[in-house]
């Protein structure tokens, strides 16, 4: 057993990654400020012994952390509809973050794996992306403070392992998707299947012949680990993503046939710097980690499919038993924020109490 740091571990990759880590044998310790991470995700890892959850932002130096031997460093924002909202706070996220995570690891000599991603290529001139790619990132655009974040933040990686001997790793991931997305998270794969679900257009921006190459979570996970463990000349970045590529268009038809949807396609405006094409080369990653993704796509949005359409179902239920209790103007959707605020509420409670109501509120949201 090791002790692991998740930053970000509140989110959609980092509450698998939480889960793997457990099951392997680890203790974990959980830090996140709920920005875009929703606390039903490790709902169900909150009573585990070996797994601590600490509500904190990365922005401040990480004290108190003792016995830990590995750093996994994910707390970002991953949306574009996200991380541009508050653009300087996703720049302070991504290079403080950095600097207090690394900071941290050259006191305790804990290994850091650096969650960064594909958006260091920009729109990239060379297809598929390769590590050497050095990318054509813009610096004044709306995707700046995610792009050039991530880019600091691998700068910093290397500068800590260069200056005070860090032990590092980066792993440029590429688009994931899978269970635990937030509904109103603005991703593509999240959007179309909740607007499928609930029979609206779905907003593909463009023309939809843009294209990206979707992993599912679980082989993104498996990544992730086999990176962390590997060795030390894996210091250097190491694409992890699914190399079959596919236009947003095509994604939009796949996700209306499979949810059976009468949903149709809506065009809206394509967002500025949006990149025109993405596929990650993974040789890297297949030759010194034997990692390839096993999950195909048909499989992958079943059960993504499956996650939202149970989602809809609590969701609409909660809203109808809510609606009995509050002001009926006071409910409309239950997002995230309501179950935060709720699941808040019964962790005030005494345990016998929250113990039952917490299980209760798990199957209802
Ligand atoms: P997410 O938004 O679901 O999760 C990010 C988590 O970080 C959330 O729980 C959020 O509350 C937390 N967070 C944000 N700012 C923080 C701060 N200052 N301090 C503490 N916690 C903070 O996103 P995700 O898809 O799970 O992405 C996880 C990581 O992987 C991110 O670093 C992201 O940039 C990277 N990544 C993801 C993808 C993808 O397709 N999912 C692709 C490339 C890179
Ligand atoms: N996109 C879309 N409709 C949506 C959301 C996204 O057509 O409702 C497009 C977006 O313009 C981009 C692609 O889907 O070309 C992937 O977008 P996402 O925000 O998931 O991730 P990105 O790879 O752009 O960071």
């Amino acid at each position: 057993m090791i002790g692991v740091l998740v930053t970000g571990g509140v989110g959609f990759v980092g509450s698998f990654l939480c889960e793997r880590l457990l099951e392997d044998g680890h203790r974990v310790i959980c830090v996140d400020n709920l920005q875009t991470g929703s606390l039903r995700n490790i709902g169900h890892l909150l009573y585990n012994p070996r797994f601590e959850f600490r509500p904190s932002d990365v922005e401040l130096p990480l004290s108190g952390i003792d016995n830990i031997q590995r750093i996994y460093n994910l707390a970002c924002p991953a949306s574009p509809a996200h991380y541009q909202a508050d653009p300087v706070r996703t720049m302070r996220t991504n290079v403080l973050g950095a600097i207090n995570v690394l900071e941290l690891a050259a006191r305790s000599g804990a290994r850091v794996l650096q969650a960064s991603t594909s958006e260091v290529y920009g729109d990239p001139e060379v297809h598929p992306q390769r590590e050497d790619y050095r990318g054509c990132v813009s610096l004044s655009g709306p995707r700046a403070c995610y792009d050039e974040g991530k880019r600091a933040a691998e700068t910093l990686c290397h500068d800590y392992a260069r200056q005070y001997g860090v032990d590092i790793r980066v792993a440029r991931i590429f688009n994931t998707y899978g269970p635990r997305m937030a509904a109103d998270d603005g991703r593509v794969v999240s959007n179309f299947i909740v607007q499928a679900l609930r029979g609206e257009a779905l907003t593909v921006y463009g023309d939809g012949s843009q294209t990206r190459s979707f992993c599912f979570v679980s082989d993104l996970v498996d990544g992730l680990v086999r990176l962390m463990e590997a060795p030390c000349y894996m210091a250097r970045p190491c694409n992890l993503g699914n190399p079959q590529e596919r236009t947003i268009l095509e994604l939009a038809e796949r996700i209306i046939t499979m949810t059976g949807s009468a949903s149709r396609i809506e065009r809206r405006p394509l967002p500025q710097d949006d990149p025109t094409r993405r596929r990650p080369d993974i040789t890297l990653a297949t030759r010194e980690l034997g990692w390839a993704p096993v999950v195909d796509i048909v499989e992958g949005l079943g059960r993504t499919i499956a996650y939202f359409d149970e989602r809809l179902r609590e969701r609409r239920a909660l809203s109808e038993t809510l609606a009995n209790l509050v002001r009926p103007e006071k409910v409309g959707i239950i997002g995230d924020a309501d179950e935060f605020a709720a699941l808040t509420a019964i962790r005030a409670q005494p345990p016998a109490a929250r113990a039952t109501n917490v299980v209760r509120l798990e199957t209802r949201v």
